[in-house]
């Protein structure tokens, strides 16, 4: 049986990568580790995706409690300084800290990209992409996950998008300039903390201008409608399920799921398995039937158009049932088996990504 080919809205293989010493893998050698390289990508059709760059987490240091914070009197609560507002566990990251991060991580891509003799690809365009999905080049889109590398004034973006950044979360799970991430906490709500700061709707409109995807991924339900009311770009989730089946802050409500579908854009379903399966517990033994009911219930409620692949290789704890990219046929077969064939599943796998990209990027 033949499969649509993949195109994956989420990787950690870059941020996951040591690229110095024993723990270093190449993206050309297959492994037995991790979930991603190109022979493991090859094999399970796996044809491209957003390759994911963020700054460590690090704990807070002497996280001050929920419950001090909600003592402090509402002025302290509302606080438009970042710092103050302490939603989840993980300390802010130093700009250039995060900068050092990203053009390391980046300056490996590129590097890996020349290695690989024309069978990796980092692509800037959708023209660019549907080349490399017709000549089974693997394709790899920049993303960082937060924007903890942009000064407030944005000439790094306009200097990384020069590089071949293609899409932006606003946030990871720790507060920024620009917003608020969400935390791992479960059972749990995505609406904690205050919205976008100024800095961070700007960011929302320069990522307009220059044609960058915003991804809504980890921020919060209050950053979350920021951006839908000041983007004129299709609203993506890049990695993450329906909280209807799985209620942990990193999925999104019904309310969520139908602004992105209002704004004609998707959802990249997560795999993993502590966002798949009702009570949230990271277990490899979930199968593959958990993803497909997360896809029938975002098609359910948006239609086919709404739903797409994220699958969180390399940052997640995967299903043992799927294993690596390489088990991507047996998560195909799941879903043909649950009626999902022709045009549909031509969707799920990579046309819905096509679509939304070719309204959010500029043609170069
Ligand atoms: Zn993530």
């Amino acid at each position: 049986m033949t499969y649509p080919p993949v195109f994956d809205g989420h990787n950690d293989w870059l941020t996951a990568r040591e690229p110095t010493g024993p723990t270093g893998r190449s993206f050309l050698e297959r492994r037995a580790e991790g979930h991603l390289d190109l022979p493991r990508g090859r094999e399970g059709g796996f044809a491209g995706g957003l390759f994911a760059v963020m700054a460590p987490a690090r704990p807070m240091v002497n996280p001050p409690s929920r419950q001090s914070a909600r003592k402090r009197p509402p002025s302290a609560r509302k606080a438009s300084a970042p710092a103050d507002f302490v939603a989840t566990p993980f300390a802010p990251v130093d700009r250039r800290d995060a900068q050092d991060f990203v053009i390391q991580k980046m300056a490996d891509l590129f590097s890996q990209e020349v290695e690989s003799g024309g069978q990796l690809k980092v692509v800037r365009s959708v023209a660019e992409l549907k080349r490399c999905l017709r000549a089974k080049t693997l394709a790899a889109v920049i993303h960082f996950e937060g924007a903890e590398p942009i000064d407030p004034d944005l000439d790094a973006l306009v200097v990384f998008h020069r590089a071949g950044l293609r899409s932006l979360g606003i946030a990871w799970s720790r507060p920024n300039a620009f917003g608020h991430g969400v935390s791992f906490d479960f059972p749990g709500s995505p609406d904690c903390g205050p919205g976008l700061t100024d800095a961070g709707r700007a960011l929302v409109r320069a990522c307009n201008e220059l044609g960058i995807l915003i991804d809504v991924s980890h921020l919060n339900e209050k950053g979350f409608r920021d951006v839908a009311v000041t983007s004129d770009a299709p609203l993506v989730a890049t990695h993450s399920c329906a909280h209807a089946l799985c209620p942990a802050p990193r999925n999104l409500t019904d309310r969520q799921i139908d602004a992105i579908s209002a704004s004609g854009g998707l959802i990249g379903v997560n795999f993993h398995t502590g966002f798949l399966r009702e009570d949230g517990r990271p277990d490899p033994d979930t199968p593959l039937t958990a993803i497909v009911r997360q896809i029938d219930y975002i098609a359910g409620r948006i239609g086919i158009e709404g739903v797409a692949l994220g699958s969180d290789f390399d940052g997640a704890t995967m299903p043992n049932a799927l294993g690596d990219a390489a088990g991507l046929p047996r998560l195909m077969e799941a879903l043909r088996a649950a009626g999902y064939t022709g045009s549909a599943l031509r969707k799920i796998a990579h046309e819905n990504w096509l679509r939304v990209l070719g309204r959010t990027w500029k043609p170069s």
